[in-house]
């Protein structure tokens, strides 16, 4: 179980929650989230996602080259870390 399926679980088991999704400027949103979601309808609690192939194909690409960069990122953190001498 990911944390999306047991925020679900508990949405539907204890009733709606707080979307607790940070807004513009930076506190969390108190509204309600839609009944067996994780947001509220203001920060895509009503989205279904992407529907067609090529919309998943899509996310699918942008999710690789965030991690891409991610990983890049981390990695050059580390080696200028390495490289501190005290
Ligand atoms: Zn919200």
């Amino acid at each position: 179980m990911n944390f999306r399926q047991f925020v679900r679980n508990i949405n539907n088991k204890y009733g709606p929650t707080l979307c607790r999704a940070r807004c513009r400027d930076g506190h969390l949103c108190k509204r309600t989230v839609a009944l067996g979601r994780i947001r509220c309808p203001n920060h895509g609690g009503l989205s279904t996602g992407p529907n067609t192939y090529e919309g998943i194909q899509r996310i699918k690409a942008a999710n690789r080259k965030r991690w891409k960069d991610y990983r890049e990122a981390k990695a050059s953190v580390s080696v200028s870390s390495d490289t501190v001498t005290f």
